[in-house]
C-alpha cells in the first residue's frame, strides 16, 4: 500500500528533455539575417539540469524569453550513458513486474534515433559501429537487462521481442518481414487478448537468451524498416517504431511451488497469482499480468512488457499544399501524435476516460501507458533558431505529457 501510494505521489509520467547540440547543417541557413549578423543561432538552452530557457531576441520577431521545467533537462554536452542512467532504474522496475515504456518524441533531426539507438548513417537507420560510448538506450537496455537477468538466475523469466511500424496507421510487423502481406493488403489489428493485454493480431515474436541475439533482431527489424516497399519513397522518419520487450516469469500453482517461489518472484505477483485475479484496472493494464492457466484461473505465468519507441517526426503540423499519399501521411502522423497528447494528457490528470483507442499507436500502447506502468518521454529538440518553432511546439507537447 505505501508503495503504490508513493508512485502514485510520484506519477508514473515522467517527462526529459534533451537538448542536442548546435550541428553543421543548423547553419546552412538561408537566412540573411542569420549569416550576416551576430545574433546567436542557439535558442534553447539549458539552464539548469531541470530548466528549459528559450531566448530569441531576433530583431523584427516577438521577442521570446521562456522557461520550461522537466524532471530532468540534458544540455547538449551531456552523454548518452547519462541519459542511460535514468532509463536504468526502470528496468529494475521492469523486472519487479511493472510494464515500462520509454519514447523519444521531436522533430526530425532533433535526436530522437540517436537518443534511442545511437549514431546512424544518412543512408538508413542503422545501428551504429562506432565506440561503445555512442549508444543509445536500447542496446544500452538491452545489455543491461540481461545482466540483471544473469544477477538473480533463479528468476529468469522467458525474454521474447517484436517488431513493429506504424506507419499512416496501419501496423507493419518488422520480425515477420510481413512487408508483401502488408502491401497486398493484409492489416494487423489491434486487440484485446482473453487475459486482458492489449495484443497485435497475430504478430510474430521471437524468444531470445542474449543481448547480442535480441540486438540481432532489432538491426535486422530496422534494416527491413528502411527497405520498406511502402515507404520507399517516404524515409524512417514518417514512421513510428516500437519494439516491445515481453518477460514472462512461471508463477507457483501448489504450496510447495509457492514457497519456492515467493523466493524469486515479487511478493504482490505470488499473490496475485495465487488468487488468478489480475491487477488491470479500467485505466490499461497493471503492473502485474497474470495470465490465466487452469480452469481455476490460476496463473501459470506473470508478464511484464517494455516497450521502446522512436516516433515519427512531430513537424509535420501543416498540411496546406500537401496532396495525395503525402497528405495521407501527414494527416496520419498528425493524428496519431494528437491521440499521444490527448492519451498523456489524460492520463497526467488523472482522467477517468483515457482515448486510447482513438489511433493504432495508442491503442498498441496502452498496457505499457496506463495502469500503474511507468513512461518515460524524452523530448528532443534542437537548440537552433531555425527550428525555433517546431522546439516551442515540442515543448509545448512534454508541459501538457506531464
Ligand atoms: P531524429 O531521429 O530525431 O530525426 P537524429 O537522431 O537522426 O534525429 O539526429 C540528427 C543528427 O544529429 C544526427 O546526425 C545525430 O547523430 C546528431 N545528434 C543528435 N543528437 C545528438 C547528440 N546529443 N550529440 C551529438 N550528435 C547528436
Amino acid at each position: 500500500v505505501l508503495h503504490n501510494s508513493l508512485v502514485e505521489l510520484k506519477g508514473n509520467i515522467r517527462v526529459h528533455c534533451r537538448i542536442r547540440p548546435l550541428l553543421p547543417f543548423d547553419s546552412e541557413s538561408d537566412d540573411p539575417v542569420l549569416q550576416s549578423s551576430s545574433i546567436s543561432r542557439e535558442v534553447a538552452h539549458a539552464v539548469d539540469d531541470e530548466t528549459v530557457l528559450v531566448k530569441c531576441d531576433r530583431p523584427g520577431h516577438p521577442l521570446i524569453n521562456k522557461t520550461y521545467h522537466f524532471e530532468r533537462v540534458y544540455g547538449p554536452a551531456e552523454s548518452q550513458s547519462a541519459v542511460f542512467g535514468d532509463v536504468c532504474p526502470l528496468l529494475t522496475s521492469l523486472l519487479d513486474g511493472y510494464n515500462v515504456c520509454v519514447m523519444a518524441y521531436g522533430q526530425t533531426g532533433s535526436g530522437k534515433s540517436y537518443t534511442m539507438l545511437g549514431p546512424h548513417s544518412d543512408d538508413g537507420p542503422v545501428l551504429p559501429l562506432d565506440p561503445q560510448s555512442d549508444l543509445g538506450i536500447i542496446p544500452r537496455a538491452t545489455e543491461e537487462l540481461f545482466r540483471l537477468i544473469s544477477e538473480n538466475p533463479s528468476r529468469s523469466p522467458k525474454v521474447e521481442v517484436s517488431i513493429v511500424e506504424v506507419y499512416n496507421n496501419d501496423i507493419f510487423d518488422l520480425l515477420a518481414k510481413d512487408t508483401v502481406a502488408a502491401v497486398s493488403g493484409v492489416k494487423r489489428e489491434v486487440m484485446t487478448a482473453k487475459d486482458g493485454r492489449t495484443e497485435v493480431a497475430l504478430l510474430a515474436s521471437e524468444a531470445v537468451n542474449s543481448a547480442s541475439k535480441l540486438m540481432e533482431l532489432v538491426r535486422g527489424g530496422l534494416q527491413l524498416r528502411a527497405k520498406h516497399p511502402t515507404l520507399v519513397h517516404a524515409d524512417s522518419s514518417r514512421s513510428h517504431l516500437i519494439i516491445t520487450v515481453t518477460l514472462t516469469t512461471a508463477a507457483c500453482s501448489d504450496s510447495t511451488a509457492d514457497q519456492a517461489c515467493s523466493a524469486t518472484l515479487p511478493r504482490e505477483q505470488t499473490e496475485a497469482g495465487r488468487a488468478g485475479r489480475s491487477r488491470r484496472t479500467s485505466q490499461g493494464a497493471s503492473a502485474l499480468q497474470p495470465v490465466p492457466g487452469d480452469p481455476a484461473g490460476r496463473a501459470e505465468h506473470v508478464q511484464a512488457r517494455l516497450q521502446l519507441v522512436d516516433l515519427a517526426g512531430s513537424e509535420c503540423i501543416g498540411v496546406s499544399g500537401v496532396t495525395g499519399s503525402a497528405l495521407r501521411e501527414t494527416a496520419c502522423i498528425n493524428r496519431s501524435l494528437a491521440a499521444l497528447a490527448d492519451v498523456l494528457g489524460a492520463l497526467s490528470e488523472h482522467r477517468g476516460h483515457v482515448p486510447y483507442r482513438n489511433s493504432k499507436l495508442t491503442h498498441l500502447l496502452q498496457d505499457c501507458l496506463g495502469g500503474d506502468a511507468k513512461l518515460l518521454v524524452i523530448l528532443c529538440i534542437s537548440p537552433s533558431q531555425r527550428h525555433l518553432a517546431q522546439t516551442l511546439q515540442g515543448l509545448g507537447f512534454g508541459i501538457r505529457a506531464r
